[in-house]
């Protein structure tokens, strides 16, 4: 039998790897250009990293973690975000040490037990930013300004952003309370998740999907109605750091976010480019999260951008794929290690070439060339090589000229770059 991929599990194949090269270039440059460096985790981490850090009460931890038992007996968890993770290095590392203030990234595969659907995967991909050490709203504004910088560059268009403070564990608890007592008049209406979820974590009742749950929900207090004067004060900076950098947001006050450890401000990139609202990406404040792992009292700030809804939202008409730059035609044997000669020398130059390893036709090798989308075609001929000459074909204009075999490198190279910076000019 042959053996296919686990469900839920996907592969990403080479005419679509272009627009994952892509975005990843893009980010780790904007992000670098933010004075982030690059971290990188585990897969595997002890199970109550996550239990501990995003909650019990969560749907992740409850229902969605790849969760085993080793062959020790120790209980596993393939990483189901990577915040937590990077939280425990910093603190295993003690990154502090050096300088309290850490600005880090990660891209990686991440893993949820969800049901598969369509554009969701049991492993997905994030690329993940975070500054650990920094609880000034001025770092708050400074994270979204990169998001949106780095959403822009990478070709997104008519974004939007949303913002809400979720308040601290002095004020949080108010509301919490308030909420239950809303809710709790109208838990006849509540699905039997909700039910629950009411008496372990009533703010995750937002996330719910079902309409009578939404129906409930839709007239309940807002936490931005119930935070402290400290993180009044605190939002409002955050606001005023957004408008001095030209950012425009919008207050969404039903924003709270899927995980436990947010506090304060929780934010969400919104696009209207396909017509209806797509939520990008989002991302908030954790003050609580190092202490929830056993570590320092220390404030956290970051977002998560999900690669699969990020890279289906990329401008069609832009290439990601990598054509050759040239295609070698040889014929006759001679000539093939000729052809050999060259591509190697062509090759150490960075330039892409491709050429018939069976010794077909020229007829063939054409269209093989065409297929590939070769840029160009060398023509390597018997006369010509002769007389120390090849043919150089512009697959798209069609022109062709006659060139000598010892000015190939130079010429190709000279083309070629050309054709790149063409490229980048899209
Ligand atoms: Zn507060
Ligand atoms: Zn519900």
């Amino acid at each position: 039998m042959e053996i296919k991929a686990i469900r839920g599990f996907n592969d990403i194949l080479p005419d679509e790897v272009g627009k994952w090269q892509f975005v990843e270039e893009v980010a780790r440059e904007v992000f670098e250009g933010f004075g982030f460096s690059e971290i990188r985790i585990p897969i595997l981490e002890r199970t109550e990293l996550f239990s501990r850090g995003i909650g019990e009460a969560t749907d992740i931890v409850e229902k969605e973690m790849y969760t085993f038992t080793d062959k020790s007996g120790n209980s596993l968890t393939l990483r189901p975000e990577a915040t937590a993770s990077m939280a425990r290095a910093y603190l295993e590392h003690q990154i502090y040490s050096f300088d309290p203030v850490a600005k880090l990234y990660c891209i990686g595969p991440m893993f949820r037990y969800e049901r598969p659907q369509k554009g969701r995967y049991r492993q997905f991909y994030q690329i993940d930013a975070e500054v650990f050490g920094v609880g000034n709203p001025m770092v708050d504004a400074e994270v979204i300004l990169m998001l949106i910088h780095f959403l822009k560059r990478v070709g997104l268009e008519k974004l939007e952003l949303q913002i809400n403070s979720l308040g601290c564990r002095d004020c949080r608890p108010l509301y919490r309370g308030e909420l239950k007592k809303f809710l709790t008049e109208k838990s006849f209406q509540l699905c039997e998740d909700c039910q629950r979820r009411l008496h372990t974590n009533p703010l995750r009742i937002f996330d719910c999907k079902v309409e009578t749950c939404k129906e409930a929900i839709a007239d309940a207090p807002q936490v931005i109605n119930f935070i402290c004067n400290e993180c009044q004060g605190h939002f409002n900076q955050v606001k005023g750091y957004l408008e001095a950098a030209g950012l425009g947001y919008v207050l969404n006050p039903r924003m709270v976010r899927g995980l436990d450890y947010y506090t304060r401000t929780a934010f969400e990139v919104v696009s209207y480019q396909l017509g209806s609202q797509n939520a990008v990406t989002g991302g908030g404040r954790y003050d609580n999260l190092f202490q929830e792992i056993g570590g320092l009292d220390i404030p956290g700030i970051g977002f998560a951008i999900g690669m699969e809804r990020l890279v289906s939202l990329l401008p069609k008409d832009k290439a990601f794929v990598r054509y050759p730059h040239l295609f070698i035609a040889a014929m006759g044997e001679e000539t093939i290690k000729e052809a050999y000669r060259i591509i190697n020398q062509l090759h150490l130059q960075g330039i892409r070439v491709e050429l018939d390893y069976e010794g077909k036709s020229l007829k063939s090798q054409m269209r093989r060339a065409d297929k590939l989308k070769a840029q160009y075609v060398l023509i390597l001929g018997r006369e010509e090589l002769k007389r120390g000459k090849a043919i150089l074909r512009n697959m798209e204009s069609k022109l062709q000229e006659e060139i000598p075999i010892s000015d190939i490198l130079n010429v190709v190279r000279e083309k070629v770059k050309g054709v790149e910076q063409g490229n980048r000019d899209c």
